[in-house]
């Protein structure tokens, strides 16, 4: 605790030097706006979902529309196996179906959860940016774990084919794919999501701040492509596009979420590390000829 405090003493004293966020005024401006005009049920409800909505086919575009760009193509991970229509329409269909017939009704709960926990809702009570980056982060740690040891049990024989199978109908994934899965894993798996929460949330804010940041590091590594200079790469022992589409081509190995470390320690990346290596050797076999 103690050093968590000097911590977010440092921090504080740094973005004291910082410039100030242009978008801080029309942010606030806004949030103002919705909790003077809205119940605390309307935001958590159909707040959660507008955002949730507007942010997954957002992030989801740019992959969307790197189909139609050949020069797009050499960032193509799987490039001899292209997206089709009827698989991207038939992944909508179960998406959608997801977004309003199973989170819609987990984010009811998260609205009583918020009564229960007398989580605050207004602008005043708004954590500062420093600690809010701080909370996600534990979330996102948190996440992975449950993600990992949660993903790897689906993998097992024995209920493979009833649950985490519909999630790897797709070998070649695009953006989409990342909520395309059975009912039970989206409860079963969206439950990572919530523990994060239970465990450090004190504003309404650090849960969609939370969504936005899982939504864009699951839509990322779901892509299909690996961009370079891709700043999420500057996190340290983040997997990316490569190490989880490596899951959907092999189906073992690589179980984790975000990072990297959970797979190192268990030996579960030993086959992504020796087909790496095979294609670094291919690589530098065709340059030589
Ligand atoms: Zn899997
Ligand atoms: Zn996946």
């Amino acid at each position: 605790m103690e050093m968590n405090d000097s911590v977010i003493t440092t921090v504080r004293l740094m973005a004291d030097y910082m410039p100030d966020n242009p978008l801080s005024g029309p942010f606030e401006a806004s949030w103002r706006y919705m909790t003077a005009h809205y119940t605390e049920f309307q935001i958590a409800t159909w707040g959660s979902l507008i955002v949730h909505e507007l942010l997954y086919f957002l992030i989801c575009l740019p992959g969307f529309i790197f189909q139609f760009l050949p020069f797009m193509q050499k960032y193509k991970i799987q490039n001899d196996k292209p997206e089709t229509l009827a698989g991207q329409l038939q992944c909508l269909k179960v998406i959608m179906f997801n977004h309003f017939f199973i989170q819609l009704p987990l984010m009811c709960g998260t609205y009583h959860f918020t009564q229960w926990f007398g989580i605050p809702y207004d602008y005043d009570s708004m954590p500062p940016w420093y600690v809010l980056c701080m909370q996600v982060f534990c979330c996102a740690v948190i996440e992975d774990l449950w993600h990992y040891v949660l993903h790897r049990i689906m993998h097992h024989r024995r209920y493979y084919k009833y649950v985490h199978k519909v999630h790897h109908h797709f070998q070649v994934p695009f953006g989409a794919v990342a909520e395309y899965a059975h009912p039970v894993e989206t409860v079963v798996l969206g439950t990572g999501f919530f523990l994060g929460i239970l465990t450090c949330c004190t504003h309404m804010v650090q849960m969609w701040a939370w969504v936005a940041v899982r939504l864009i590091e699951t839509i990322d590594v779901h892509s299909g492509y690996d961009v370079p200079l891709n700043p999420l790469h500057l996190i340290p022992f983040y997997g990316g596009a490569r190490f989880h589409d490596f899951h959907h081509m092999n189906f073992t190995g690589n179980y984790s979420s975000t990072f990297t470390w959970w797979d190192q320690l268990f030996g579960t990346d030993q086959q992504y590390k020796d087909y790496q290596k095979k294609m670094a050797t291919k690589e530098g076999a065709k340059k030589q000829e």
